[in-house]
Formats: C-alpha cells, structure tokens, sequence
C-alpha cells in the first residue's frame, strides 16, 4: 500500500469517471463547437451566479489570463506574500503581463481589506508603479488551507470598488472553502471580477480549471487563451471529468477535512512535532524540533510507505485527497503514533 500525502493533484480518474469521459459528446473547442466543454464552463458559471467560463488546460493558465486581463505591463498587484501567483507560476505575472507585485504579510496566506488598504499607491504619484488588482486565494495553499470569512472579502472589494481596482479569487480549492465554511457560491460569484477554480485538485479530475467572469470579460480571455497556447481541439473528453467530479467529488471533501484534522490530532500529542498549523480543510502543514531535520522524517516515512512534502523553512506538508481513503488513513494514524 502506498499512501500519498505530498498534494490532492495526484489522483487518478476512477473506472467510472474514465467511462464518463469515454462517452463524452465533442467537437472542436477553438471553433467553441465542443457541447461538454461548453456544458462545464455553464454548468461552473451557474453555480457561481456568474455569466461565462472558460475552460483551460491548468490553473496557472487561467490565473495568467486574468492577471492580464485586469493588468496593463508596468502596473501592480497585491497579494499576499504565499500567494500561488507569485511563488509558484514560474514569474508568469512579469513574464506575461510585466507585472510587479506588491506582498502583504498575511495570516495563513489571508490578507486583510486594511492592509490592502495600506499598500495602493497613490494613481497620481507616477514615480510608484499603478495598482490595477487585488489578487486573494481561497483555500489558499503554503497558508496550509485557511478559508477567508465573507465579510473580509466584501470589505476588500469595498476598497477595490473606491480606489478603481479589479479583484481576482485565485479558487484553485475554493470547493474547500465551501464545504468547511457552508458558503453560498454566488456569495463569491458576487463579489469578483473573475474566479478561477481547478477541478485537478480535490475533485479527483485529470486536468482542468475554469475561469469566471462577466460576459465581455471572458470574451477577452478566449483571445489572450489562444495566446498562451490554451486553445484546444476535442478537449470535451476531459471537460467530462469536470462534470463527473463536480456530480460526485464535492461533498465528499468533508472527509478529506476529517482526516487532516484526525491527523493534527495524534500530531499534536507527538514530542518530536513542535508546530502544527490550525487545519480547516484538507492541507496540513507542521514543524519539528531543532534537532530534528525534515529530510529524516521524510526519509523514515518513505521506508513506511508514506510520502509527504517539505515546504521548505522547515515546515512540512500532508494534503488529504479522493486516493487518500480510510484504511489507509488508519495506518498513518498509527505509523505516526509509534514512530
Ligand atoms: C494548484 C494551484 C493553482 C493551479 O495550479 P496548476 O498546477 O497550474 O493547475 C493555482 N492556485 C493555487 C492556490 C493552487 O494551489
């Protein structure tokens, strides 16, 4: 048995998912003419009270094309300083949109309408770069899954809306959020310019995320997708997988939540451990004592046949996922608890 904590990317498409994608309806996707990427993109808009998605091939890609759809080269975004669109795109917000960023040092990866606030520079000061969006992640990542509350949210779009700014939910896990939170949607659907979701995640697809938006909006992104090389054929087989995990993968996440939690648990009783972050949802993150170095528990792990990640700065990672199922948490329980 070989368990998996290292991320919720590294599911596998179930016989039954595989099946839905073989009997997927398509055509050719560039012409718009594939009727299940455009049942997906619909289906997703709907659920967030929003008018249009696009379907794209990762959600790196989608969160690029709305960096550069709210961005002109030589403006500004703020962001927390773990944000997914500063560390981990591989530089794409300078590389495709000569973009800087302004960091805030948040909570967990969250940041506040106050210290959003704080870090506009003045648009008539034209020695500062100008500040064009506001970009928040929920679940947010190398925050260890934390899930904004509503009203934080709302009172950043209020100083979004008075200083002329866009606002981007990178929602690569906002499904999450969703279920740890017992949120509406359309809460969020109302409040940003676009939203991006990846159903590569929790929700046990192979590929794939969609980007929301207003009509015109997302009629822009179609142009900038075919840019980045995004554009494709019969790509409604795996827009199947999308609509299986959206009928079949959500609610579960109340277990990978469960799990993660069980997981702090026998964690924080553990002389070896000295930090475990609070879990909400499905990511766990945690620090040993001085004398105990990440690669040796790693180490001691693989030989158990369990595999997780360090996130560097000593802090160690174990995600929860579809693939991570009961037995096998049991034994992780235990193999932690003896180590
Ligand atoms: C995984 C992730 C993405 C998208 O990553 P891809 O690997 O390109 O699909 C974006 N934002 C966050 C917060 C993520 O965790």
């Amino acid at each position: 048995m070989e368990i998996n904590l290292i991320s919720d990317t590294i599911t596998k498409p179930t016989h039954e998912m595989l099946q839905y994608m073989f009997n997927a309806e398509v055509g050719d996707d560039v012409y718009k003419q594939d009727p299940t990427v455009i049942e997906l993109e619909d289906t997703i808009a709907q659920i967030f009270g929003m008018e249009a998605g696009l379907f794209f091939p990762s959600g790196t890609m989608a969160n690029q094309t709305a960096i550069k759809l709210h961005t002109q080269p030589g403006e500004q975004i703020i962001a927390d300083k773990y944000a997914h669109v500063y560390l981990y795109e591989g530089g794409g917000a300078s590389f495709n949109s000569g973009v800087s960023f302004s960091l805030l040092d948040g909570d967990r990866g969250m940041i506040t309408a106050e210290q959003v606030a704080g870090a506009i520079n003045d648009p008539e000061f034209y020695h500062n770069p100008l500040t064009s969006l506001v970009c928040v992640e929920n679940t947010t990542n190398k925050g260890g899954g934390a899930c904004y509350e509503l009203d934080e949210l709302k009172k950043i779009k209020e100083v979004c809306v008075a200083n002329n700014l866009k606002f981007h939910l990178d929602g690569a896990r906002i499904w999450n959020a969703l279920i740890a939170k017992k949120q509406d949607p359309k809460a969020f659907g109302q409040l940003f310019d676009t939203i991006s979701v990846c159903l590569s995640k929790g929700l046990g697809a192979p590929i794939g995320s969609v980007l929301l938006g207003d009509k015109a909006t997302i009629h822009r992104a179609l142009r900038i997708r075919k840019i980045l090389g995004g554009g494709m054929r019969q790509v409604g087989y795996l827009a199947a997988a999308g609509l299986y995990a959206l009928d079949n993968n959500i609610s579960r996440l109340a277990e990978d939540h469960r799990r993660a939690k069980e997981l702090a648990v026998v964690l924080n009783k553990l002389d070896w451990v000295a930090k475990v972050e609070p879990v909400e949802t499905n990511i766990l993150i945690f620090t040993l004592v001085p004398n105990l170095s990440d690669h040796v528990l790693i180490e001691k792990l693989k030989q158990k046949n369990i595999s997780i990640s360090s996130m560097g700065h000593g802090k160690l990672r174990m995600v929860t996922h579809l693939d991570y199922r009961e037995v096998m948490h049991t034994y992780v329980l235990e193999t932690l608890a003896k180590l």
